[in-house]
């Protein structure tokens, strides 16, 4: 097996995608993003390691983020199957394309950002779309499927939270984990609630780890950084990392009696000194937080002049354990 570091044009520096050898063919986890220098750096990659792009058979795909699923269209062209979870595709084929993006300039103005905030955002996020090929047709996969990674058989477990229908790879024969962005080492995952997905991502987050935590002895191959063990103790981490998270919210929004949007609290927590892309993804963690927080029962929200703002009658909120 090797780890592929691709680079990629954002403040995360690169992904990690794998190439695992079997007998009959191999397999790629994650693509890398569709950019001329990503594109040279995996082709550079194969062939300092001797293998031809025609040997790998499958692609996986953990999740429809541009990072991952970048290159898959050119993988699928030269006649690899995509592997996809099944409910993931509805979101790539709309993410992907050339729809408007109509939805999420209301839905940013709803969560507090002016009109020309809530169109940069948006722009930002629309001009990756050339940085993204998907491929005619995804083979879907479901939760608890056994696949063939370059000839061994791997468990895919569904892992929503970073985005609704994201998977990891699980061998038990070698101990290890494919994570995408679910288990990254050093950062936690962006957990963004956005217009077109499931309810509550932070909860969803949270529950999967009850799918892991017995998992002591697997190395985790995440998508960024570096694999690593202790398993058990990064879970603990990115758990208290969103306990406090909760809290910092919640102490904005009983900071302001007449109640707070998400905007209010990324402005609350870094100013105004987030470029687009970082905003959105200050904005829709924020949202999703909020909105956990609603979901729990320790806010209620109200809407007036078209913006959504969060109260608290209660003095601590509630907390995932
Ligand atoms: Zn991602």
């Amino acid at each position: 097996m090797w780890r592929i570091d691709l680079p990629l044009p954002f403040r995360l520096r690169s992904i990690n995608v794998y190439l695992v050898q079997g007998k009959d063919g191999c397999a790629l986890v994650d693509t890398g993003i569709d950019m001329p220098d990503s594109r040279a750096a995996f082709f550079a990659a194969l062939e300092s390691i001797g293998i031809d792009q025609s040997a790998i058979r499958d692609v996986y795909v953990t999740h429809m983020h541009p990072d991952h699923i970048g290159l898959s269209g050119m993988h699928g062209a030269r006649g690899a199957t995509i592997h996809l979870m099944r409910d993931e595709e509805q979101r790539a084929r709309y993410m992907w394309s050339a729809q408007p993006l109509d939805r999420w300039v209301g839905y940013f103005r709803a969560h507090g950002l002016d009109e020309a905030n809530a169109s940069a955002v948006t722009e930002a996020a629309a001009k990756l779309r050339k940085a993204v090929t998907l491929p005619d047709r995804f083979a879907t996969l479901d939760d608890r499927d056994f696949v063939r990674l370059g000839g061994r058989a791997v468990r895919v477990v569904w892992t929503p939270g970073h985005s609704d229908f994201h998977y990891v790879l699980v061998d038990d024969d070698a101990r290890a984990i494919f994570a995408g962005d679910h288990l990254l080492p050093t950062i936690t995952p962006n957990i963004g609630l956005y217009p077109e997905c499931r309810p509550n991502p932070l909860d969803d987050y949270l529950k999967s780890f009850a799918r892991f935590e017995r998992l002591g002895d697997y190395t985790v191959y995440p998508a960024h950084g570096k694999p690593y063990s202790a398993l058990p103790d990064r879970v603990h981490q990115l758990v208290l990392h969103h306990r406090e998270r909760l809290q910092g919210v919640w102490d904005c929004v009983i900071a302001k009696p007449e109640g707070a949007c998400s905007a209010d609290v990324v402005a609350h927590f870094w100013g105004d000194r987030l470029n687009s892309h970082e905003t959105r993804f200050a904005l829709v963690e924020v949202a999703a937080h909020l909105e956990y927080l609603r979901l729990a029962g320790d806010l209620s929200s109200s809407i007036a002049d078209g913006t959504i703002r969060y109260h608290t009658e209660s003095t601590k909120p509630s907390m995932p354990v």
